[in-house]
């Protein structure tokens, strides 16, 4: 298997070369690239670059993955505006470039958390955006097998700019099949040792149960994003990978009380298991059904128009926690090794570790555990959490303790911000970016190893995570991890409620 080469690019008029860009912060990172914002020196246009390291990319084995991705982006051409656009690639001998539009406005997801829901409009405007998308994905014969709200980003206009398609499948025409077709090739949304990556709960029935495929597996995938953009909550949700898949493949979940009619009515049309069923998989001409839903009454499909402010007061909340320079004045084209170091490693939000250890203080004084809070300090501390700038990533849990640690991945550690909350849960975040990555799922089965001062592991069924804490703190990480999981799983075996002593 090779990596994309030279002369699968002659296409283009003239190679860029990391010469031609001026790299600026890191605005993203995957599980095997990291993306900078840089801008072409050349016309001073702003794009996010995803850089791959050959050598990681070749020893997880995911050189396919990188080619459908390079494959798909191309086919998809820059005719919708509701994709990235990759406007070229280039290489040199340690990394693969993509230079892709700048989707400046970020995830989907971290907008739903900041905002708990969308209203009415702006559920329709995206889900409408979502359909025209969908269409011309259709179009094109591309199924997307992982749309989620992590992978449909934002313009600078709000448009959304659907991205990642490493785990896309190409029909040709005459294996498209009403039921879909078994992939033995690769396995829907992409695994990583064995487990899914991101979030497992926007798979469908049918890639779960027989490995099966089509367009409509897509739909199934609208239904949860639409579910999770008017009630902040996805549909299928469950201690394990294990337990959300058994409630995915028995249909099993419920709309909050408040939950519009309409949209819920679009929602169940969408999440419906036998694939042909699902509203629009069976279309003549794909989705009209899917646009004459009541939902869209009124819409104007050939101009949705500029979308609905989501609001106005967490535009300033974004800003205030990136206030840092998008590319500085002085930086020099090209990125060398000392940059790629310098940009990831560099350090970070000094006032967090300040809090930080004036937590680690006030815990030690306390001599008890952590979970235990009555119902009065509960709410206080909700109400305290408020101005904390994480606890947009908690999904109004109480943060029992957090702090930046290293998470080892590929070549360079990531520093996240983790959040250890009730729930339980530990989720993090990136502290630069302000955007939400992750959360090592807690099961009866969940482990922590301390190895040293700073070197922690957490071993979960399916994946060992690398920790490091800079501060020396790695035994109090392990004693307070095993903490909430005592409090949650006393036996061992059996999950308590969500609840409070
Ligand atoms: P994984 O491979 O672990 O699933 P991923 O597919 O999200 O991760 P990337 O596509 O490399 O990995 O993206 C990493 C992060 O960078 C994304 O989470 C996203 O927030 C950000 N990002 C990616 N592409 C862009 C873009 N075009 N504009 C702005 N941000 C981007």
């Amino acid at each position: 298997m090779t990596l994309p080469n030279k002369g699968q690019d002659q296409t283009e008029v003239k190679k860029k070369t990391p010469q031609d860009f001026i790299f600026g912060k890191v605005i993203g990172e995957g599980s095997f690239s990291t993306v900078y914002l840089a801008k072409d020196v050349q016309t001073n246009m702003e794009f996010a670059i995803k850089i791959l390291e050959k050598t990681h990319i070749i020893r997880e084995k995911k050189t396919e993955y990188v080619m459908r991705e390079k494959e798909v982006l191309r086919i998809l051409g820059s005719s919708c505006r509701y994709f990235v656009h990759l406007y070229s690639t280039f290489q040199d001998v340690e990394r693969l470039y993509f230079v892709l539009s700048y989707a400046k406005n970020g995830e989907l997801l971290k907008h739903i958390i900041l905002h708990k829901k969308f209203s009415f409009d702006c559920t329709r405007y995206y889900a409408a955006e979502l359909v025209l998308a969908l269409e011309y994905l259709n179009s094109k014969n591309i199924v997307h097998r992982d749309l989620k709200p992590e992978n449909i980003l934002f313009d600078n206009n709000f448009h959304i700019l659907i991205t990642d398609f490493g785990s896309a499948k190409i029909e040709k025409k005459s294996e498209i099949q009403a039921n879909g077709d078994t992939d033995h090739s690769v396995q829907g949304p992409r695994r990583r040792r064995n487990s899914f990556v991101g979030t497992a709960q926007f798979v469908s029935p049918e890639m779960l149960q027989e490995s099966k495929s089509s367009f409509a597996s897509d739909l199934w995938a609208l239904g949860c994003i639409v579910y999770q953009m008017a009630s902040g909550k996805m549909p299928f949700t469950g201690g394990s990978e294990y337990l959300i898949f058994q409630k995915i493949i028995k249909l099993e979940y419920q709309f909050p009380e408040d939950f519009d009619d309409t949209i819920k009515d679009f929602v169940e049309k969408l999440l419906v298991l036998e694939p042909n069923r699902r509203l629009g998989a069976s279309d003549s001409i794909p989705y009209t059904s899917l646009r004459a839903h009541k939902m869209f009454e009124g819409i104007n499909w050939n101009d949705l128009g500029p979308p609905p402010k989501l609001s106005s007061d967490t535009s300033t909340l974004i800003k205030s926690q990136d206030s840092s320079p998008d590319i500085s004045e002085n930086l020099e084209p090209g990125l060398d090794n000392q940059k790629v170091s310098r940009l990831v490693l560099k350090d970070m939000l000094p006032e967090v570790i300040d809090a930080k250890s004036k937590t680690e203080r006030k815990k030690s004084e306390a001599n008890r555990k952590i979970t235990e809070v009555s119902q009065e300090e509960l709410e206080k501390r909700l109400q305290a959490q408020r101005s904390n700038p994480f606890s947009v990533f908690v999904e109004g849990n109480l943060i029992l303790k957090q702090g930046l640690i290293d998470k080892k991945k590929g070549l360079f550690p990531r520093r996240r911000m983790f959040l250890l909350t009730l729930g339980p849960h530990l989720y993090y975040a990136d502290p630069v970016t302000m955007t939400f990555k992750g959360e090592v799922p807690f099961s009866a089965d969940l482990r922590t190893e301390a190895k040293n001062f700073k070197t922690f592991f957490i071993h979960t069924p399916n994946r060992k995570y690398y920790l490091e804490d800079p501060e020396g703190y790695a035994l109090e990480w392990c004693n307070a991890i095993d903490q909430v999981k005592e409090h949650y799983f006393p036996s061992g075996q059996v999950p308590k409620e969500n609840s409070i002593q």
